[in-house]
């Protein structure tokens, strides 16, 4: 594939997710700005991000430390980054204070520690708290009962603002079957929600991927990631 048809590829495949975005924001009365669509931008090239960007994304999502800082430089300086993959504690140095936003938060020690290095830095860091909503074993992220715990405790760290909360779902083969993790996950954002902890702002529920976004929209999301149905498939997840 030339380059041209590539980006020309790029520009249909966002073009049908703006329309899939605002059909399922509007069943659930919602508007199309009520919902953060976020490019997840893992194997893509800066150029590519750069002509998503110039076509109308405004987040993206990186996976890998070393890929993010090896891509940073190159693109467009106006797009708000997220870190969305597994961070460890050794590397939050290299990602603290060139974020946005860091959506996988997994562990306490984690998140005092971009509390420190934010201290650091003279800044604070917008977090989510990434939930292990199927409680998978090789998978990182809070177990839902232990957030009554923990997010008491997280809103005591200076440096970090806790904005909400984040999941990967099990892979499911039909899509029905993800609606309960979502509608659970939709429940704890609720409910934490209401209870108006002190710098606590429950305002993003992400979750929502290229095979499932307008259902969680549905289910509540007002924070997708998708990479597959914008970019094309990659050569890993
Ligand atoms: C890769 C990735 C996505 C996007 O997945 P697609 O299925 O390609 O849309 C979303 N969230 C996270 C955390 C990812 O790593």
């Amino acid at each position: 594939m030339t380059e041209k048809s590539y980006t020309d590829a790029v520009s249909e495949n966002l073009a049908e997710i703006e329309r899939h975005i605002c059909d399922a924001a509007s069943s659930v009365g919602k508007k199309r700005e009520d919902i953060i669509l976020l490019a997840a931008t893992k194997t893509v090239p800066p150029e590519i991000i750069n002509h998503a960007i110039n076509s109308g994304i405004k987040y993206i999502g990186e996976n890998r430390v070393q890929e993010f800082l090896s891509k940073e430089m190159d693109i467009l300086p106006t797009v708000h980054r997220h870190f969305i993959g597994h961070l460890q504690t050794n590397k939050a140095k290299d990602i603290v204070g060139r974020v946005a936003m860091i959506e996988s938060v997994h562990s306490l020690k984690l998140a005092n520690l971009i509390g420190k290095l934010s201290c650091d830095l003279g800044i604070e860091t917008d977090i989510l708290l990434e939930v292990n909503i199927g409680k998978e074993e090789n998978k990182s992220g809070f177990m839902k009962e232990e957030l009554d715990e923990i997010i008491p405790q997280i809103a005591k760290i200076d440096g970090v603002n806790l904005r909400g909360l984040m999941t990967i779902p099990p892979i499911c083969e039909k899509k029905t079957e993800i609606i309960p993790y979502f509608e659970e996950m939709y429940k704890l954002f609720i409910d934490n929600r209401a209870k108006k902890i002190d710098n606590v702002s429950m305002e993003y529920l992400s979750m929502g991927m290229s095979s499932d976004y307008a259902e969680a929209i549905k289910c509540g999301s007002n924070l997708v990631r998708v990479g597959t149905s914008l970019f094309g498939k990659r050569n890993y997840k």
